[in-house]
């Protein structure tokens, strides 16, 4: 076996009436929608920040400011195309990736098949190796109140 690493991701995005929800690569049906300078989708902001954290090159935010007009409204699979590109350079290939999406409304469980194969194809790997699990928070803090959403990821990379 190759060498193998962990990487951890958590992000956060402001909930809001009069903007899309992109999440997990696909557009979910919603009165609301994630706030941010890019498309704002928080599973691939956590899975990006995850594999660069396991890869040991910085953040999200390090490659891709949220500053810099080039990636203002960008989708957010760009952006995950583009860190697998970092990690290959590097001789790493992904293991498996878990996620938690962290959602008061609405229920995401119907969505997860279609995200996990959108990721998968941008990705370029198994279906099997993408685990989306979801949880409200019981009503509880900001993702509870519903003004907002959070993901966590954690991944596995192998060097071969
Ligand atoms: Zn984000």
């Amino acid at each position: 076996m190759g060498k193998i690493r962990v990487g951890f991701g958590y992000d956060v995005h402001q909930l809001k009436e009069g903007y899309d929800f992109w999440l997990g690569g696909i557009q979910i049906p919603f009165e609301k929608g994630a706030v941010g300078h890019s498309d704002a989708d928080v599973l691939i902001h956590v899975i990006c920040d995850a594999l660069l954290g396991a890869a040991n090159m910085r953040d999200i935010g390090f490659h891709f400011s949220d500053t810099d007009p080039q990636y203002k409204g960008i989708d957010s699979k760009i952006l995950l195309k583009d860190v697998m590109l970092l990690l290959r350079e590097k001789g790493y290939q992904v293991g498996n990736i878990d996620s938690t999406i962290c959602l008061q409304l609405p229920k995401i469980n119907p969505h997860i098949p279609e995200m996990k194969k959108c990721l998968a194809e941008v990705m370029g790997i198994d279906e099997e190796d993408i685990s989306i699990k979801a949880t409200t928070t019981e009503k509880l803090g900001f993702v509870g109140r519903q003004e907002g959403v959070s993901a966590y990821c954690a991944v596995l990379i192998e060097k071969k």
